[in-house]
């Protein structure tokens, strides 16, 4: 059920500077709210919503979640935490700073101002899962003293703080479970696979393979989790999720490397480099409740969604004439 309230609203997007950020913001200025895009630059730059800087509803604020804030808000979007494993790795207290405090600190700015709070979780609750597709009542497998334990133990707890917050203080809340999401505006030296991957075969050089490449994972195109987070954001106020957006339509790592190389014509050759510590096996999302609450599912073919991407990085990059 759809919350029939569509008046323009003032929305605080933590992390909007960021690759999924700048999307939504960019879709929130459209729909006429008002925004307020918060981003200490660390993954994210200006550069991803220098578009909307003369829009008269947007305004950027450098500031770092870990920090208390207080601005009057309706809507609370809170995606603030590097994503990438090779970003979240580099300082890892950092990242479980950035979810923990950086939860406390906008729960209570939500507690005050009495706005709606919705948080970007992951798939890597779920950790390298026994359970295939995952779905929401599945408890996960996380290492809690390994490498992507700081983001994965982040986000767990940042959901646990959620789910406290609401039965404690009445807060209304939604949390997402967001699976590998890619597109414009990634950064090239992200170190997430479609970027990796896109930006290797673009400048005709070796394709990264961690591991055999027999592990898989589901692409979803950002349109469409745009489209799934405001969704759920607009959930009847009884809803809280968890609930998966992500697309499920599972490749092995190979598999996406060989279409890559295909789609870009380019001659690079694949390579193989070890497998990063507690890397997951497998993982699709079982969508079936995000199909049930928000009537959501992806639209974008993983094809059409690699050939966009790839002519964002062809722009930024400057290798138009590359693998061609
Ligand atoms: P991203 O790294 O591009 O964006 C994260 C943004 O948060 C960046 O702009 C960064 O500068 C900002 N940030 C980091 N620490 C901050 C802090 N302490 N204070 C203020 N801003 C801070 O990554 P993304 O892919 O856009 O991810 C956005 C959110 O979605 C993250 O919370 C991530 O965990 C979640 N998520 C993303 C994916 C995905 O596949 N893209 C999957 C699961 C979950
Ligand atoms: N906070 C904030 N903005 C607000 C209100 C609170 O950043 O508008 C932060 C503040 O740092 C506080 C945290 O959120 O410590 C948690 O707030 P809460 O009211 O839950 O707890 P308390 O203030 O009692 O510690
Ligand atoms: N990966 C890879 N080569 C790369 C980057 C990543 O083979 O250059 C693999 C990585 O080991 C993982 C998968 O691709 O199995 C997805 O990695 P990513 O960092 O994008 O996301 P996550 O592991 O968090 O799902």
């Amino acid at each position: 059920m759809k919350d029939s309230d569509q008046l323009p609203r003032r929305i605080l997007v933590t992390g909007g500077a960021g690759f999924l950020g700048s999307h939504l913001c960019e879709r929130l200025i459209g729909q006429g709210h008002e925004v307020l895009c918060l981003d200490n630059y660390f993954t994210g730059s200006k550069q991803n919503v220098a578009h909307l800087l003369a829009r008269p509803n947007f305004e950027l604020v450098r500031h770092d979640v870990t920090f208390p804030l207080y601005v009057e808000v309706e809507q609370i979007y809170n995606l603030a935490c590097p994503a990438s494993p090779v970003h979240y790795q580099h300082d890892p207290v950092q990242t479980t700073k950035t979810s923990v405090h950086g939860a406390i600190n906008m729960l209570g700015l939500a507690k005050r101002t009495g706005a709606r709070i919705l948080q970007a979780s992951t798939s890597e609750v779920y950790g390298d899962p026994e359970v295939h597709p995952q779905t929401e009542d599945y408890w996960g497998r996380v290492n809690p003293v390994g490498l992507r334990a700081c983001y994965d133990e982040g986000k767990r707890c940042a959901e646990t703080l959620f789910f406290d917050y609401q039965r404690q203080h009445g807060l209304e809340i939604k949390v997402a479970r967001i699976f590998n999401t890619y597109g414009p505006r990634m950064h090239p030296n992200d170190g997430r696979v479609v970027s990796n991957f896109i930006v290797q075969a673009l400048a005709g050089k070796d394709i990264t393979i961690y591991g055999d490449g027999s592990q898989t994972r589901s692409f979803c195109y950002v349109d469409d989790l745009v489209d799934g987070l405001i969704g759920l954001m607009q959930t009847d106020s009884a809803i809280t999720g968890p609930v998966n957006l992500g697309n499920p339509d599972e490749c092995s790592i190979i598999e996406l490397a060989e279409r890559i190389v295909s789609l870009t014509g380019s001659g690079s050759k694949l390579v193989y480099r070890p497998l990063p510590a507690d890397d997951p096996v497998q993982r699709r999302p079982d969508i079936t409740l995000a199909g049930e609450l928000l009537d959501w599912s992806p639209a974008v073919q993983l094809e059409e969604g690699l050939a966009a991407t790839m002519d964002y990085f062809r722009a930024q990059v400057g290798l138009q004439e590359v693998g061609q």
